[in-house]
């Protein structure tokens, strides 16, 4: 069970004695969230955080494994740091995440210089490995030089954060994790192995989250899980007069979750990232209706259209299951766009099957779609099992034609805004054209308009003039103007 308690503390000025800490961050969206909390706890320790590696006496990678490249990104980095380190001894370098989770001390191997690898559950004791490290260091007599590399990668341990000497860094546009791990075994997936099992946060420690975010500046908050819908699953079902939720067996779900969240102040949106498809319930999809914070955007990644790749790839659904939990979400949330991940080139995959994917993303519409060609990950089932059959042009042919014809599903389905107006979150400025703002959509479409700076962090109606497949463009109107074009 993740713990946490929220209250803002003043930070203290970096003195010029002050250790910094330095931390790179690679993948997504819940390892940014997760070296926040790194970062808070080592301010909590009198640190400073310095954008200059040069500066840091502590130099921390939260590392990605989805693909090898990614890995091999990390070991590029690190490949760097080595001269740094011979010229300062006494800088400190970790390694945390996916990675430190999936390839342990063998990163020792590749670079001699790393002192510290943490794993995904591990990472929350990042500044004790380091407090460890230095006294080791002191006491060269006691120490000899093996031991002053720390390994900490199980796990079955909960993490838990003690957030009493944090401040909220994340800006308007918030992240937070409501669960951690996967309980599924997508056999091309990583993801099981380096973050391990479900562990869902307890609504009132998310609900209280979320109010200290917003109340140091957070407007958007978007929740963080594998499977974010699966939320909840792992908690035991209620006994005797113990309060139920709306999950399976009174368990609390994400659509209580989103209830919750309605009701905290000064939150203007709410967004989840990332679906799957058979945890797609009536109770979330009632959620997302009642709920007029929640957008109407959902990434349910379909990674194919083809039954007998979702078999191979042990998705755990059908076509026939997206499709049937679709027109459940469409007929009380008729306006839901969706966004999938896609994998092309999968072993096995015959022309055929791929046409399947191909019709399947038309069928349903995708506004936002992420096309990956396969990349056989060491240790997963796929990889371990099944033969990379798919010639490298074949599987770049595809991604190429599917990558198109996502830019064509999504110009036909922004397309329909034209001349409808819409309800925009204001996020930024554009870095290219004068006095012209940025928003996303309640569905999840990012928009351009002309407007003043002030209204960023606020909500405005939009009436959409163009669309094309990545955005839509308009001009700002009044609520009774709105309300003309709705
Ligand atoms: S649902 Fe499948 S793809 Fe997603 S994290 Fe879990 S195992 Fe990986």
């Amino acid at each position: 069970m993740t713990t946490t308690r929220f209250q803002s503390a003043a930070e203290a000025p970096a003195g010029t004695d002050q250790r910094k800490l330095h931390v790179v961050t690679f993948g997504c969206q819940m390892n940014k969230y997760d070296s926040l909390l790194v970062e808070g706890k080592f301010k909590g320790q009198g640190y400073a955080t310095t954008d200059s590696m040069d500066d840091a006496d502590v130099i921390l990678f939260n590392t990605c494994s989805v693909r090898d490249h990614a890995e091999e990104r990390t070991f590029s980095w690190l490949g760097e740091l080595k001269r740094a380190k011979e010229s300062n001894p006494g800088l400190v370098i970790g390694v945390m995440g996916c990675m430190a989770q999936r390839v342990g001390e063998e990163i020792f191997q590749r670079a001699g210089h790393v002192d510290i690898v943490a794993g995904t559950r591990k990472f929350q004791h990042m500044t004790e490995l380091v407090d460890q490290l230095l006294e080791r260091r002191a006491d060269p007599d006691t120490w000899r030089a093996r031991d002053l590399r720390l390994v900490a990668t199980g796990v079955e341990e909960d993490v838990e954060f003690e957030r009493g000497a944090m401040n909220y860094t994340g800006g308007q546009h918030a992240y937070l994790a409501v669960m951690r791990g996967c309980d599924l075994n997508c056999t091309y997936c990583i993801v099981p192995t380096t973050r391990g099992r479900v562990q869902s946060k307890p609504i009132d420690e998310i609900v209280s989250e979320a109010q200290w975010m917003v109340s140091q500046g957070a407007k958007v908050i978007t929740l963080l899980g594998q499977t974010v819908n699966s939320y909840g699953e792992d908690f035991a079902k209620p006994e005797g007069d113990a309060p139920r939720g709306s999950g399976r067996q009174g368990r609390p779900s994400l659509g209580d979750v989103l209830r919750r969240l309605q009701q905290v102040e000064g939150l203007v949106r709410i967004r989840m990232i990332t679906m799957h498809p058979a945890y797609l319930t009536q109770d979330l999809a009632e959620a997302i209706r009642d709920c007029s914070k929640v957008d109407r955007f959902l990434p349910i990644p379909a990674q194919a259209g083809s039954d007998d790749v979702l078999r191979a790839m042990k998705r755990g659904y059908t076509t026939d299951l997206y499709r049937k939990r679709l027109a459940m979400l469409r007929e009380i949330v008729p306006d839901a766009e969706l966004g999938s991940d896609w994998i092309v080139g999968f072993p096995g995959e015959t022309d055929e099957d791929f046409e399947q994917t191909l019709a399947f993303a038309e069928e349903v519409g995708f506004v936002v779609n992420y096309v990956f060609k396969y990349d056989p990950r060491p240790t997963t089932h796929a990889a371990d099992e099944l033969p990379d059959d798919v010639p490298t042009a074949v599987k770049k042919e595809r991604n190429q034609r599917l990558l198109k014809k996502a830019e064509e599903i999504a110009t036909l389905r922004l397309g329909r805004y034209v001349g409808q107006t819409v309800r925009v979150f204001v996020e930024d400025e554009s870095d290219r054209a004068e006095g012209v703002l940025h928003g996303r959509s309640v569905h999840g479409i990012p928009v351009s308009f002309a407007g003043d700076p002030t209204l960023i962090g606020t909500e405005v109606e939009v009436a959409v003039q163009q669309a094309s497949a990545y955005g839509m463009h308009g001009v700002v109107v009044t609520g009774e103007e709105a309300a003309l074009t709705r």
